[in-house]
């Protein structure tokens, strides 16, 4: 009966091994759930001292040295927002350009500058 053990022994171990990749799988993800509870309580920190700077208090030599950062970041994110306001304001439009002709290289038919084929000859335009 021993082969018999062998096989029994070999199921409960395979059955084992999937349990502990389930479990361990769950717990990744209530480990990562609970890391993105943490970084919002920190976030929330950050934040609640980052209006006290705001609003003129002056902390510790370390946190006002992070807060450069904070500074710059939005620095940059305002030259960046400025950015797209350019962007979005359409340039001063210069005289349309005297339109372009064109005409067909092998009949001499005058076509529009976007014409993808002759109208007459039917060639294809370079
Ligand atoms: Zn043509």
């Amino acid at each position: 009966m021993a082969f018999f053990d062998k096989i029994n022994d070999f199921a409960k171990t395979a059955t084992e091994k999937t349990n502990n990749a389930i479990e361990t799988t769950k717990l990744s993800a209530k480990i990562e759930s609970e890391q993105r509870t943490l970084n919002d309580i920190i976030r929330k920190i950050g934040e609640h001292y980052v209006a006290k700077i705001d609003s003129g208090e002056v902390l510790d030599e370390e946190v006002m040295a992070i807060y450069e950062g904070v500074i710059e970041s939005r620095n940059k994110i305002a030259e960046m927002r400025a950015e797209i306001e350019a962007l979005k304001t359409p340039k001063p439009v210069s005289e349309p350009a005297e339109q372009e002709q064109k005409f067909c290289p092998y009949c001499g038919k005058q076509l529009d500058v976007s014409a993808k084929f002759c109208l007459n000859c039917g060639k294809q335009q370079p």
